[in-house]
């Protein structure tokens, strides 16, 4: 096995907590806003966290545009109670939901530290699955943008399809200019991240803070539980590499 060059990063969930995140958007976006706040709240929003989750592999794969994935969400929970969803409503329930969840993003100084050291030793880069629209403003609301140039970062909705495809890993590294033996994919889904990285031929570390069970025999390098261990993994494959 060749040596690690590259070094790429999911984002949501690997780099900041997506989930809480996702919840308290949702909790203040729904209680605020002229559109929802009428509502039964705990229903509301659960319809809603329940039509995200059936659209969302639709979006990924790109059957469904980000902004129609954003529509279908919210237009079918409003119909569970008899409403219909105008344009105007739309987006600016859009524009409130996009505002809070980014200005929810602070800079992490301990993710910070970790990509500081790795990229004076690593080239880096981002494969998400996400909005065009927000995935590099994330990025600077995290305090990360100075690590990942904009040609290192590869939105699914800029591209047309996701991870786990193997297409989004390929024309990754030949954006970036590796081969996928000398990366590795650090990320949180198993099936998004791990199963897709290692069918690309790629490496893999599995960030998994909740110790959930992996779902599939792939193999990724390692499993770690906090984003700090990716050095010490990154310096043993390093030395392994330096016996063979
Ligand atoms: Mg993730």
């Amino acid at each position: 096995m060749k040596g690690i060059k590259l070094v790429l990063f999911d984002v949501d969930d690997t780099l900041y907590d997506f989930e809480r995140n996702w919840q308290l958007t949702v909790e203040s976006v729904f209680q605020s806003h002229p559109l929802t706040s009428g509502y039964e709240q705990k229903r509301i929003c659960s319809l809603f966290n329940r039509y995200s989750e059936m659209h969302w592999s639709k979006t990924v794969c790109g059957e469904l545009t980000f902004q129609q994935y954003r529509r279908l969400r919210l237009q079918e929970t409003l119909e569970q109670f008899g409403e219909t969803l105008l344009d105007e409503a739309f987006d600016s329930f859009t524009q409130a939901f996009i505002e809070t969840s980014l200005s929810q993003m602070q800079a992490d100084v301990k993710v910070r530290a970790v990509l500081q050291r790795i990229t004076e030793q690593y080239a880096v880069g981002i494969i998400t699955n996400g909005a065009n629209d927000t995935a590099r403003e994330k990025l600077a609301r995290l305090g990360l943008s100075e690590f990942f140039p904009l040609n290192t970062v590869i939105v699914s909705s800029d591209v047309g399809v996701g991870k786990p495809d193997p297409a989004i890993f390929d024309l990754t590294l030949k954006q970036i200019g590796y081969r996928a033996e000398e990366t590795v994919f650090v990320g949180d889904s198993w099936s998004a991240d791990i199963v897709g990285a290692l069918n690309a031929g790629l490496h893999a570390i599995w960030f998994n803070p909740k110790g959930v069970e992996p779902l599939t025999t792939h193999e990724p390098l390692a499993i770690i539980k906090h984003l700090s261990e990716l050095e010490h993994v990154l310096k043993d494959e390093s030395q392994k590499n330096n016996k063979n």
